[in-house]
């Protein structure tokens, strides 16, 4: 793959890596910085850390402590979130270890396209847009609907003929503009932090998926395509120390099962992707969280994926994790 350049607007699959700053606590406790950002598309473990010399790999972008949410977006993200707008099904997610960013990015990606998917209605007053949004959270392959607190649990999956795989009962809202949107994108994140009290630190344990459905038709007559349906899809993962967590035991290794299901099987569905036609069969029926984003995955779909890092030398593991998934992504 090349980093950056024109090809990479075509591209499948973007991958970007984004270090967090070291916040308070690891300030206080004069943590060491583990990684130099050696270049725009360069990661590498520092090197007065190590003696042995640096694997790096070349990333579409790396965007350092410094970076705003908005440079992470311009550069990669934006045209995959766009990209519903023309009728192809896009998905951006957040993957790290639990205080990595993922939330903190997310948040920001997600006011951003909205922003922009607005900007391109007002821009096409020959097409009528509408905009559905559902929003549900994965924990230990249950999943609940984030816009129905009242009975959406557990809800089913369902293979549709025509429209693949769909959750059974899931509320859809239609946003009359762009504050409506805003307003139920506000309950969906609310709801998933109701679930983190009660259930202590759900968030670094369950997937959120925002889905925003953008259907346009064209007024007249013209050259023009009369009309499209895409899904843009807005996951914030589980924290990747779920994924290789392999020395738990009892109650806390089913609860690790089940999340290492969804998150390990997205991380084999997304190698297989990546590796292209040869990869024979790829497993997206494996997991929940697969099972439904399958339709945008793979195929005309396109993916950002945002590998967010602790900058923390004590974090350095996880770190390299992360990055070793973000090298086979691309
Ligand atoms: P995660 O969702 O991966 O567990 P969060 O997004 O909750 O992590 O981030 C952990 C903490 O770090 C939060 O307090 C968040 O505000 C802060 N943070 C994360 N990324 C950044 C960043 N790029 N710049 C400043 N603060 C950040
Ligand atoms: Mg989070």
């Amino acid at each position: 793959n090349t980093p950056g350049g024109p090809k990479a607007k075509e591209e499948k699959i973007v991958v970007t890596v984004r270090l967090r700053p070291l916040n308070k606590k690891e300030q206080l406790a004069k943590e060491q910085l583990a990684w130099d950002c050696v270049d725009d598309h360069t990661i590498a473990f520092k090197p007065s850390h190590s003696r042995t010399s640096n694997s790096t790999d070349l990333f579409h972008k790396v965007f350092g402590p410094s970076s705003v949410t908005e440079a992470v977006y311009e550069d990669g993200v934006k045209n995959v979130a766009l990209s519903a707008l023309m009728g192809i099904n896009a998905t951006i997610f957040a993957y790290g270890q639990t205080s990595s960013g993922k939330t903190y990015t997310m948040r920001g990606i997600t006011e951003k396209a909205v922003n922009d998917i607005y900007q391109h209605i007002l821009n096409s007053p020959e097409r009528d847009f509408t905009i559905r949004i559902s929003g549900l959270e994965i924990y230990n392959e249950n999943v609940r609907d984030l816009l129905n607190s009242e009975s959406g649990r557990n809800l089913k999956l369902l293979d549709d003929p025509e429209k693949g795989t769909v959750v059974e009962k899931l509320v859809e809202e239609t946003a009359s503009n762009d504050q409506h949107l805003r307003h139920l994108i506000g309950i969906c994140e609310a709801q998933r932090q109701v679930g983190e009290t009660a259930l202590n630190d759900t968030s670094s344990r369950s997937h959120q998926i925002i889905r925003l459905t953008i259907e346009s038709t064209l007024r007249e007559n013209s050259d023009c395509v009369r009309s499209f349906v895409a899904s843009l899809n807005l996951v914030d993962l589980a924290g990747s120390e779920r994924a290789s967590q392999t020395h738990a035991d009892g109650a806390r290794l089913r609860e690790g099962c089940h999340i290492n299901l969804s998150l390990m099987t997205l991380t084999t569905v997304i190698r297989k992707l990546s590796v292209g036609k040869r990869s024979g069969h790829i497993p997206y029926r494996d997991s929940k969280l697969t099972r439904i984003l399958q339709h945008s995955l793979g195929g005309n779909a396109r993916t950002a994926i945002i590998c967010t890092l602790s900058p923390a030398l004590s974090h350095f593991e996880q770190s390299r994790n992360t990055l070793y998934f973000a090298t086979r992504a691309k």
